[in-house]
């Protein structure tokens, strides 16, 4: 019997593990990852990781009255009040680990500055993982967890293959629903399922671990129609290709026809509305973002155009729609009325804030800042589809990471990360991997506890 079975070998389930046995020595401790040991990391082996801090040391100020804002209040105050304590001291403890965090400029807007670490999330997997193996953690690869039993003295594990691992306590970390085309049409309705994960880790999160708990008896929580989302380029292979510049242009359907405030707000906070809205709300759920050469003096437009397919580009508009396969005659109708639409003063243009730059009344939909009209060739066009990051719906968990179930909390059962059901609406951009990280960890020292 294993003194702790790990399920998730992302940042969330690998902090568990590291913390449990720097606690616990000469302790017992295995990790279950669905994946080979090249394939296995999840999300977070994808992700960039930029994380919300000023430093390892600095939280930004307002941080946790920001998480329950952007959970519209729904969030659990003691959730995120621990999160605001234990992420410096996590940070930090992560840089013990080996990885080194740099600041980052962040996409088009001077405001938000954040960290992240030099290699991105897979930097994070790659030292959590060595870590794991020199403290003596086993970690199982190619092992899909399918079934979770509770029992009095141990806990059970069950995998796919028919395999049974006993442990004392458990920590779920298996990731969100977003890799499930079923799940996804299930809470997000027709057309969920065609959703494009963003990443191969992405695609791999189908639930498991959410639904086991839940049959053992973990209650729901989070927002299960909430997901973050991104614009990506369809064209690319590349993960997390995103385009990014669609405040400072227009977007169109398939059909020529404008559909969405391009303008409505700054990328990060538009950003799961804007690509939803592609999704959702198109004949044929993709769209073009569409600018002129204008586009190219805005300062951070590189850092904003991850996709590796160059821009089309045109020095007329009817020959860009004609590249872009979309009828000229009814591209340039909603270019006239747009391009009409727009002010002729635009001294006061400014990317990195919400400069007011907006369309005059009657045109639909209004674009509320950045509207400059577009005349300056060559003409440029990025198709975009959406990219769905990770889901919000989970199982319920307290500030200590342990489950919930209809009585409080369940004995010696902890989850952490992703498959925890603390976003509403809208995610609180940056905070992801900083919570798994967290959390895993409070979920690893909760289950030493136990050893
Ligand atoms: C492209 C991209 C960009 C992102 N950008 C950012 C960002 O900049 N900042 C930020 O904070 N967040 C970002 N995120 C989100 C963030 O990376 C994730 O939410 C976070 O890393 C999740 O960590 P986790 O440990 O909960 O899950 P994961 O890292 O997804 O790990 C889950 C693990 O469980 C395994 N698993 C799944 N099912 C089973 C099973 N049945 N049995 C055994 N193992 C199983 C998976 O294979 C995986 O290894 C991004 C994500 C992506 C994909």
């Amino acid at each position: 019997m294993y003194d702790l079975v790990v399920v998730g070998h992302g940042a969330a389930g690998l902090s568990a593990a590291i913390a449990a046995a720097e606690i616990a020595k000469d302790s017992c401790i295995l990790v279950l990852e669905h994946l080979s040991e090249q394939d296995g990391g999840g999300n977070t082996k994808w992700s960039p990781a930029n994380t919300r801090m000023k430093s390892v040391d600095e939280m930004p100020a307002g941080f946790e009255r920001d998480m329950m804002a952007t959970t519209g209040g729904r969030g659990d105050p003691a959730y995120f009040a621990r999160l605001t304590r234990e992420a410096p001291d996590t940070m930090r403890w992560l840089e013990k680990q080996g990885v080194k965090f740099e600041s980052l400029d962040y996409l088009l807007s001077a405001e938000h500055k954040r960290i992240h670490p030099v290699g991105g999330g897979a930097a994070i997997v790659q030292s959590l993982s060595s870590q794991a193996k020199r403290l003596g953690v086993s970690i199982l690869y190619d092992a899909r967890a399918v079934r979770l039993y509770l029992g009095q003295e141990a806990h059970g594990v069950e995998l796919a293959d028919g395999r049974r691992f006993e442990a004392r306590s458990i920590v779920l970390a298996s990731g969100g629903f977003e890799g499930s085309p079923a799940l996804l049409r299930e809470h997000f309705g027709p057309r969920g399922e065609t959703l494009r994960p963003i990443s191969p880790g992405s695609g791999s999160n189908a639930g498991d671990g959410i639904r086991m708990a839940i049959e053992a008896g973990a209650s729901m929580s989070g927002d299960w129609s909430g997901m973050h989302s991104e614009p990506v380029d369809p064209r690319s292979d590349r993960a997390a290709a995103l385009i990014l510049i669609y405040p400072y242009g227009i977007v169109v359907d398939t059909q020529g026809n404008r559909f969405f405030d391009e303008g409505a707000g700054l990328v990060h906070d538009t950003w799961e509305r804007f690509s939803r809205a592609v999704h959702f709300d198109t004949p044929d759920s993709s769209g073009w973002i569409v600018s002129d050469a204008r586009l190219w003096d805005l300062p951070g437009t590189r850092n904003a155009i991850r996709t590796d397919a160059p821009p089309i580009q045109a020095p007329t508009l009817s020959e860009l729609a004609k590249a872009m396969n979309v009828d000229p005659k009814a591209f340039a109708y909603t270019v006239d009325k747009y391009n009409a639409a727009c002010g002729n003063d635009l001294s006061g243009f400014d990317p990195g804030r919400l400069d007011g730059l907006a369309t005059a009344d009657g045109l639909f939909p209004r674009k509320s800042n950045w509207a400059r009209p577009l005349e300056k060739p060559p003409f440029v066009a990025f198709p975009v589809v959406c990219g769905i990051v990770y889901t919000f719906g989970g199982i319920a968990t307290d500030a200590d990471a342990r489950v919930i179930g209809q009585n409080g909390p369940i004995e010696r059962l902890f989850a952490a990360g992703e498959m925890t059901g603390h976003f509403y609406g809208t995610a609180p951009n940056s905070v992801a991997v900083m919570r798994s990280l967290v959390f895993g960890r409070i979920a690893g020292q909760g289950a030493a506890a136990h050893f």
